[in-house]
């Protein structure tokens, strides 16, 4: 049975409610309505096809329809779709969680297996508060809290949105929230007064010291998202400040959280975005690339210095009363597995590094823009921010519509990009070829000065 594009849309204008969207506006749009995707493309009803320069939010690895991921996912598919992890085992979970133990740096050895990056995170915090519990519920009492960064963004349960940082998205929230301590985030293209990246990194890593010295006791973890702070517009950290947060959880007696749920599985130009520091934290957060874009499936990685910490009797009650309905299911677990076996096969995170390497003169013709005001770019994570004057950088309101307008041109152009306030994201399918990355800036270029130019006419 095949339907029309206009029965869809009326049906998705009547029945769905879509994430982050207001829907008062989205249903006054023509929606885009995918129909199938190949290699770097989708195509809509109406067989128009668009570079999927947003991953399908950041989560494409290989390319739609891989015929080798297909074909993991059919075999698993015969044979069963999903058993339960609570209390009994299944053949790709456990072929997965050994894999994943390899490629994880350090002694990250233990695998908890969730179905979002939010609960990959709510996880993390649960282990990391617990795991005190457990080593001595006197003496740390008192560890109850967690520090994260401004604008940090660790997804929207309300654990998660506990330590997000991102007051548009959060602060409506806040009386259902658990207290987190705030620390200052590295926000170079913003904070120009302390002076240069270097600057920036210092001043933030002695805010945080002062944060972990005066409250020590109370602090069960740190979380921060690796090298990049995603959603809140690609805020790339200076280099050294992961390691500097790093030495300092373990000056202090902290754990430390590592969200690579966005920067993980090659996006960074390395397997793991720690691996960059040398950083090996206590607890790794993993989902987005995981399955290669094909099925939910997210991870939280721990070491055994913490799993033992969970070991006792029955009655001593130190287990881990945490679960999902679809923990460790096979189809996501396979469809994983042989993601990650196909990324070594084709050697992908050495040419994400390499292709992001070739596209950096490319990104910095976008600086011709007069309204394009910073560029920011970590392996194919990419940020533009738009402001309206490139001395004070004051950005456009909504209600201006710019940002919008960029995205909607994009779209006609045949690309698929988004916005995250101010900055236009590019975030490709890792295996887009160095010509289509090529395509994706240059619509992403022509997009942003037509833009401008109706703009200046008009003003
Ligand atoms: C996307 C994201 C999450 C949340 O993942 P979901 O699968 O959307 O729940 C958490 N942390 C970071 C850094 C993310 O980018």
């Amino acid at each position: 049975m095949t339907y029309t594009h206009n029965e869809l849309e009326q049906w998705d204008k009547d029945y769905v409610w879509h994430p982050f969207t207001q829907m008062q506006t989205y249903r006054q749009t023509n929606p885009l309505i995918i129909e199938r995707g190949k290699g770097s493309y989708l195509y809509d009803t109406e067989g128009k096809a668009y570079l999927d320069g947003y991953a399908s939010l950041w989560v494409n690895v290989h390319g739609h329809s891989d015929p080798e991921l297909n074909e993991a996912l059919k075999e698993q598919i015969d044979k069963v779709a999903h058993s339960t992890l609570l209390g009994s085992a299944n053949v790709p979970s456990i072929l997965l969680a050994k894999k994943l133990a390899e490629i994880t740096p350090g002694s990250l050895s233990k695998v908890f297996y969730s179905d979002t990056g939010a609960a990959s995170v709510e996880i993390a915090l649960k282990i990391a508060y617990q795991y005190w519990k457990n080593k001595d519920a006197t003496r740390y009492a008192k560890k109850n809290k967690f520090i994260s960064l401004d604008e940090a963004y660790h997804g929207d349960t309300v654990g998660a949105v506990s330590v997000g940082g991102m007051d548009l998205y959060h602060r409506i929230f806040r009386p259902l929230l658990f207290q987190r301590i705030g620390s200052p985030a590295p926000y170079s293209y913003r904070m120009e007064e302390i002076g240069d990246e270097e600057a920036v990194k210092d001043y933030c890593l002695a805010a945080l010291e002062e944060r972990l010295q005066q409250q020590t006791e109370e602090v069960a973890g740190v979380i921060v998202e690796s090298l990049v702070q995603g959603a809140t517009g690609i805020h790339t950290h200076p280099v050294g400040f992961l390691k500097g947060v790093a030495d300092l959880c373990k000056k202090y007696n902290v754990l430390l959280i590592c969200d690579e749920v966005a920067v993980g599985f090659g996006r960074t130009g390395t397997m793991f975005a720690c691996e960059q520091e040398d950083v090996v934290p206590d607890l790794l957060c993993l989902g987005k690339g995981i399955t290669g874009g094909y099925m939910p499936l997210a991870a939280t990685i721990t070491n055994d210095t913490i799993f033992n910490a969970f070991l006792g009797e029955r009655e001593e009650h130190k287990t881990f009363y945490h679960g999902h309905t679809y923990t460790g299911n096979q189809l996501a677990c396979s469809v994983a597995l042989k993601n990650i076996e196909l990324m070594e096969e084709r050697d992908l995170v050495a040419s994400v590094s390499h292709k992001a390497a070739n596209l950096k003169a490319t990104l910095e013709t976008l600086y011709e823009l007069p309204i394009v005001g910073d560029i920011r770019q970590r392996g194919l994570m990419i940020g533009i921010e738009i402001v309206k004057n490139k001395n004070t950088k004051e950005t456009f309101t909504v209600t201006e519509g710019v940002i919008s307008q960029i995205i909607e041109t994009a779209r006609q152009k045949g690309l698929i990009i988004r916005e995250l306030g101010s900055v236009i994201t590019m975030m490709p399918v890792l295996a887009m070829s160095e010509q289509e990355l090529q395509k994706m800036v240059g619509i992403t270029y022509e997009s942003i000065q037509e833009v401008y130019e109706t703009m200046v006419v008009n003003a």
